[in-house]
């Protein structure tokens, strides 16, 4: 996902103020190493919503999700939708009840074991169901899970919203990322459990087409005035990465090796359509040479128009950029390097590799998609415009990072991180390279950890464990103080006397420990300042000591 982000100046001048004087304060109490974790949150209590979604708790660790058939029905008149949802898990305990969701505005019509009838109760957006018998470890089971109502439209990009296009056409999509997929139907809504593969079938008046995930299956007249649309995705996918593109789409394709490209887009903009959109493969083949052929090969690649900026619905992604370079036509970055690509197209594609292959478990981790797939873009600027491009591109997302709170947040409350885990994680991302120092050991380590967790749901311990196995160095405390510590690490330079300088790091992590490239561009120094005070000789003034702060974010103070 992307949001539009507006920074105001006062409100970063309040937050920086504060951020310096806890950083004092916790500076002062470091006596024994901290434990890793995230210091006391400034953030709003959590809503009982927050914790119903947010919790994995007995009902919903007792299962494991196998396959979902969505199979609905679409009235754009009503604006109303009705259907099941037959769901096939694996219990992982001996139990009798599961927890579903379902938004509270929509109804239950009734939930199936076979043809027995079960009972339910409802909690907010939550579905409690309890079944007459225990339900057996190891065993699986399937449920029908009717439904119907009128979807609430809602959110940044609509949950689920019944608009016209500019013709006077029904357009009709999905996208639901933070609000969750039971604004629209009935599934387990959380991140850490992703069905193993799904179908979805959607009834539509006749004249319109629906666009969905996965492979495209055949339709079918339904001889009602309606036509059935089936798609088939036969990979793992998030709840929220299932879409509905409803509208008067047209068609064109195109192909990459064996894998098929298939384009949706109004009328209208066919022409600038097949224009822009050959943007996707250079951006296949960059994304492919770093990490390994795209992840959904069997599902197709598409983009589909969208009434709103876009999104990463996995082998379906929305394009709401208006087919011109940039970010909605505006020069995103401020540096000139966003216009020469499409960044819908770049962002919301690269989400394929990180956030729909490689997930997170838990929302409070979504730096792994946001992070990553940022990075991502920078590395898309290498590809094409080389290595000095990329490190600009990073560094042009400074302006946006407020460094207010971690980027990882409490788990188990269902909220959104801050917008740091965008800009601020591909900022970590290219230090961490500078770390490495090396970069075919760089492009090897972050190849195989895509490759090692494809197609797996994971937490930031599990990138930490990874990548310190790989380069054999705790780079745990690193990792600790970019994620969940909300200030930078400072490096603080002292030229006390003449011919030596005194070096360390300034960080809440005590054991924070970062080689750092200093002195003069054309020949840096590596020095490994630890948050002990270290001498070494110099001959540069503190005015002719530079610090390489394109490579490493930090901030620097010279004393
Ligand atoms: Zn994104």
């Amino acid at each position: 996902m992307h949001d539009q982000i507006v920074l105001r100046t006062t409100f970063r001048a309040l937050a920086l103020a504060i951020v310096l004087s806890v950083s004092t304060i916790s500076s002062q109490a470091q006596q024994a190493p901290p434990p890793p974790t995230a210091p006391a949150s400034t953030l709003g209590p959590p809503t009982r919503a927050d914790l119903l979604r947010g919790q994995y708790g007995r009902y919903r660790a007792n299962n494991d999700l196998l396959f979902y058939h969505l199979d609905i029905r679409v009235d754009p008149e009503k604006k109303s939708i009705a259907g099941k949802n037959t769901i096939r898990f694996r219990m992982l305990a001996d139990d009798t009840r599961i927890q579903l969701d379902l938004a509270a505005n929509l109804h239950v019509d009734r939930i199936l074991l076979g043809s027995t009838p079960l009972k339910y109760e409802r909690d907010l957006g939550t579905v409690y169901v309890d079944f007459p018998s225990t339900l057996r470890n190891g065993r699986e089971y399937t449920i029908d899970f009717h439904y119907s109502g009128q979807p609430e439209e809602q959110g940044r990009f609509g949950g689920m919203a019944f608009r016209k296009d500019a013709a006077g056409n029904h357009w009709i999509t999905t996208a639901c990322e933070d609000e969750g997929a039971s604004v629209w139907w009935p599934n387990k809504d959380q991140w850490r459990d992703e069905v193993e593969r799904m179908q979805i079938s959607v009834a539509i008046p006749s004249t319109l087409v629906d666009v969905s995930n996965g492979r495209f299956m055949g339709k079918t007249d339904l001889g009602d005035g309606y036509t059935r649309w089936d798609w088939l995705v036969q990979y793992p996918i998030n709840n929220y990465n299932v879409a509905l593109n409803i509208g008067r789409y047209e068609h064109f394709s195109d192909k990459l090796g064996d894998l098929p490209l298939d384009f949706y887009v109004l009328p209208a903009n066919m022409e600038k359509a097949k224009k822009q959109f050959a943007q996707a493969k250079p951006m296949l083949e960059a994304f492919r040479s770093y990490f390994g052929e795209y992840p959904f090969e069997k599902d197709g690649f598409k983009l589909i128009e969208v009434p709103y900026a876009g999104m990463e619905h996995q082998s379906a992604v929305a394009y709401g950029n208006g087919f011109v370079n940039g970010y909605l036509d505006r020069d995103w970055t401020g540096i000139g390097i966003s216009l020469k690509f499409d960044f819908i197209i770049v962002h919301e594609s690269g989400h394929e590799w990180f956030g729909n292959a490689v997930s997170a478990a838990d929302v409070s981790d979504m730096w792994i998609h946001e992070g990553w797939t940022t990075y991502l873009e920078s590395l898309y600027v290498e590809k094409l415009f080389g290595h000095d491009e990329a490190i600009r591109y990073v560094n042009s997302y400074k302006p946006k990072v407020q460094n207010r709170e971690p980027i990882i947040t409490q788990r188990g409350i269902h909220r959104q991180p801050q917008q740091d885990m965008y800009f601020k994680g591909t900022l970590f991302l290219n230090t961490l390279r500078s770390v490495v120092d090396d970069d075919s050991v760089w492009w090897a380590l972050v190849r195989d950890f895509y490759q090692q967790f494809k197609y797996q749901n994971i937490m930031t311990e599990d990138v930490v464990r990874f990548f310190n196995a790989r380069l054999k160095r705790d780079l745990t405390p690193i990792f600790d103080q970019y994620l969940r510590r909300a200030a930078l690490p400072t490096l603080q330079l002292a030229f006390n006397e003449a011919g030596s300088m005194a070096y360390k790091w300034k960080a809440e992590e005590r054991a924070f420990a970062m080689p750092v490239r200093i002195g003069r561009p054309d020949n840096w120094t590596t020095i490994e300042p630890t948050t002990d005070w270290k001498v070494m000789p110099m001959q540069l003034s503190k005015e002719q000591v530079e610090v390489a702060t394109d490579l490493y974010y930090i901030t620097v103070e010279k004393q």
